[in-house]
């Protein structure tokens, strides 16, 4: 298998552990702002990766950077080989899915229109054929089968969230590129979405997605790239990354770091003043 694949455009499907997304020194610059100060990245398929960080640290900048929705200043970003701009809207529809952080924008349609357009990039191709599949399939993936009927604006702010994920899901691209897609859910509904991603990885898909919750990254994400003030001050395993000291400085704010029993995945809890008075009331 060749790993190295620099000036070379892979096929729709790519072989696991081929690298799917490389971004390469990308600097983002905004008037006076630097947003993204040569960030280096690469995603494998076959890998979840998760971006962490406080807001404001450059993670929707650097999806959307991925995505070819924000103009870099210098650096480069490549999909499956190829660099962005080499690619047409049409064929990059087909090779990556993005889930951006707002997305009620929907307004007149029901959710199993929105889900439909995920289809739109697959019209007059072969894979037409799978419209009614890859939808009913992110239907019923999201839980959202029995709203189909359903017009977004009545829809709970959890329940467009997981629609908006269902017309990604629905675009079946070997790329997807999810920014804080679990932050509207309910616990059953976010362990349901980075069980999804991680899912779609097992099957060679290449995932990166937006994490505030640093329990999910670390029981989920194969890697974890943490950024802080536009930089990557950190990439690596789980337990590379979300070490209590590394957390601390860059969230400013004292964790305790354990280790599950069964699993190993390190557990994140916030160092709390503990209410003694409130507790001990309630005491025998
Ligand atoms: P995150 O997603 O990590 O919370 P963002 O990537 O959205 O952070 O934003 C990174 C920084 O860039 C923030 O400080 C934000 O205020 C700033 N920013 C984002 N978009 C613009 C813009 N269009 N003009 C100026 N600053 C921006
Ligand atoms: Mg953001």
């Amino acid at each position: 298998m060749r790993l190295s694949t620099r000036g070379q455009v892979l096929p729709e499907v790519l072989a696991r552990g081929t690298l799917a997304i490389e971004v390469i020194g990308a600097t983002c610059v905004i008037g006076d702002r630097t947003l993204l100060a040569d960030v280096d990245l690469s995603v494998r398929a076959g890998e979840v990766l998760a971006l962490i960080g406080p807001n404001g640290a450059g993670k929707s900048t650097l999806l959307a950077a991925i995505s070819g929705d924000r103009a870099l200043r210098s650096g480069e970003v490549r999909i499956a080989g190829k660099r962005l701009h080499e690619w047409t809207l049409r064929e990059l529809s087909r090779r990556r899915a993005v889930l951006p952080q707002e997305n009620g924008v929907f307004f007149p349609f029901t959710v199993e229109q929105v889900v439909e357009m995920g289809r739109r990039p697959w019209q007059r191709t072969e894979r037409e054929d799978e419209d009614t599949e890859a939808v009913a399939d992110a239907l019923r993936s999201t839980d959202i089968e029995r709203f189909v009927e359903r017009r977004v604006p009545t829809l709970s702010g959890g329940e467009r969230a997981r629609t908006a994920l269902a017309r990604v899901l629905a675009q079946r691209t070997g790329i997807l590129l999810l920014d804080e897609p679990t932050a509207a859910l309910d616990l059953k509904h976010q362990e349901a979405v980075l069980r999804l991603a991680a899912e779609r990885a097992d099957r060679g898909d290449a995932v990166i997605v937006v994490l505030h919750d640093l329990n999910l990254a670390a029981a989920y994400a194969d890697t974890i790239a943490m950024l802080s003030q536009g930089r990557i001050v950190a990439c690596g395993t789980p337990a590379e990354v979300l070490t209590a000291e590394q957390i601390g400085r860059v969230y400013e704010h004292p964790v305790e770091v354990f280790q599950h029993p069964t699993t190993g995945a390190p557990m994140i809890v916030p160092v709390r003043e503990i209410r003694m008075s409130s507790r001990e009331e309630g005491t025998p």
